[in-house]
């Protein structure tokens, strides 16, 4: 309503909490990211507050509260515990003009405490005027995401450069110039990922007159796990990639809620790989990767799942490496954990299932599997969980192959069609129904199977059972 927001320096006297509780503490840890000592006027100080009093950066004061202890303060918080104590030191505070709080008791506050999203330099605050404190937690959590780690560390290297610039730079466009293309370009960039040094390089440059940009480093090359499709399992890293990107090479297992966090103007170049439709070549991709980072752009691959994990992430890292390109690799959640996750069966179990293998079943150009590198049998001795990727069209030979090294023909599986998005299906089986005809379960868009015992364990959500006995007629039943 009334309220205006500001930020109050605590450099000088030390601001006074009342009371020696939980509440008292949580409130003294909150002033004390700013302030260099908080006082705390209670003889019964909670174990909380006694280990920040023995860090030295607690004092304890006497708990009876008075005008004296409470003129010069930069403000007073009364969680003292009892509701007419804490009237009375509001009361008190508000007639010396002290600013004061008390927790949860509005009509005894002048001013109220913010949500804070807090990068040091930069601090952001977020009132409701007490309307809807739940809706002031939401906008901190969306800024969190939003406004990178090291954003403080960026103003903290601006206010270096601020006299630099005020010299040289008369106030109005061209100084206001300046700042956008310091905090919008490489120089920003480089602070971002941990190089300070290149970041004050490229601001001196900047200021001398010669754009940073110009003159940066050859752009880089971010590979980014783009996890199974559902955008809220992108990493923030991920996120933050995808805002700075330039160039965004994507190919067809990313979801397209995920490119909702690029900019508007990043370009985007659709590399799809499916089965039998290269639309481009791996090396055609590589090229295109190097020749986008030697323009000096900020190239993101962005790669469905994990880019490490049956990604080609390989070999783009040792074409970028070759080339001399900076790289850097944010990994992301691979269809394997996704799949267990959505079915809530644990891919390892204490109990059944000690290991997990993830293992390819992409057929060569003659369509059959190539299994001969992995020993199925050794693995089930060990109570293995097996995720199986690029398995749809091999499947029938990989459970034979698994039934011949002894694998039960009962053993459970179950394939996770297009986890993670909003047409997933999931369809469960025995290895013999596989073995038999896979062509019974009808898979179609990308599928993981996850094969053995924790296959069999209680799955949530709605499940297509097809089973192993020979039924002429409608063989699938939904359960859920
Ligand atoms: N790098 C990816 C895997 C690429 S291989 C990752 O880490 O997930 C492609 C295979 O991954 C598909 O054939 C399928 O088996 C699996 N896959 C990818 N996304 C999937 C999804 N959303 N649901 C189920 N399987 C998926």
């Amino acid at each position: 309503m009334n309220q205006f927001p500001i930020f109050l320096s605590l450099a000088g006297t030390a601001p006074l909490v009342v009371g020696g509780g939980e509440l008292a503490a949580v409130k003294a840890r909150l002033l004390l990211k700013r302030a260099r000592l908080v006082e705390v006027a209670s003889d019964r100080p909670s174990p909380q507050l006694t280990a920040l009093i023995n860090e030295g950066r607690v004092k304890l004061v006497s708990p009876r509260v008075d005008p004296a202890m409470l003129t010069g303060r930069p403000l007073v918080i009364s969680a003292s515990g009892d509701a007419a104590e804490d009237r009375r030191v509001s009361e008190l505070a508000r007639a010396l003009g002290i600013p004061v709080n008390v927790p949860d008791r509005p009509e005894l506050c002048s001013f109220s405490l913010p949500a804070i999203v807090d990068r040091g330099e930069v601090t952001v605050a977020i009132g409701t005027s007490g309307a809807a404190p739940v809706l002031a937690t939401r906008l901190r959590a969306m800024l969190e995401r939003e406004l990178h780690p090291r954003l403080g560390d960026l103003a903290g290297i601006a206010r270096e450069f601020r006299d630099q610039v005020a010299a040289r730079l008369p106030p109005g466009a061209r100084r206001r110039a300046f700042w956008e293309r310091v905090f919008g370009g490489p120089a920003a960039d480089a602070v971002y990922r941990g190089d300070d040094a290149e970041a004050r390089r490229l601001m001196a440059l900047e200021l001398s007159g010669t754009s940073a940009r110009a003159t940066a480093n050859a752009g880089r090359v971010i590979l980014v796990g783009a996890g199974p499709g559902d955008p809220d399992l992108l990493t923030l890293k991920a996120v933050r990639a995808l805002k700075s990107a330039d160039v965004i090479l994507i190919d067809n297992l990313v979801g397209r809620g995920v490119l909702e966090h690029a900019r508007r103007e990043a370009e985007i170049i659709d590399v799809g790989k499916e089965r039998n439709r290269h639309s481009k070549s791996q090396a055609e991709i590589n090229a295109l990767l190097v020749h986008h980072a030697r323009l000096g752009r900020t190239v993101v691959r962005l790669k469905g799942g994990d880019p490490f994990i049956f990604g080609r992430g390989g070999e783009e890292v040792d074409q970028l490496r070759a080339s001399g390109i900076a790289l850097e690799v944010v990994p992301g959640i691979t269809a394997a954990t996704a799949a267990a996750a959505s079915l809530q069966i644990p891919l390892t179990h204490r109990d059944v299932a000690r290991a997990v293998t993830f293992i390819s079943g992409h057929a060569a150009g003659d369509g059959q599997p190539d299994f001969s590198h992995i020993d199925f049998r050794a693995l089930k001795a060990g109570g293995n969980t097996l995720a199986v990727y690029m398995g749809v069209a091999t499947a029938g030979a990989l459970a034979r192959a698994l039934i011949a090294a002894d694998w039960p023909p009962a053993t459970p599986v179950i394939w996770v069609e297009r986890a993670s998005s909003p047409r997933e299906r999931r369809i469960a089986a025995t290895l013999d129904v596989l073995a038999a005809s896979p062509e019974r379960l009808g898979l179609a868009g990308p599928a993981l199977l996850i094969c053995g015992e924790v296959a069999g364990l209680t799955a949530a959500g709605a499940i297509t059972h097809v089973a192993s006995a020979p039924v002429k007629t409608d063989t699938q039943t939904e359960t859920s």
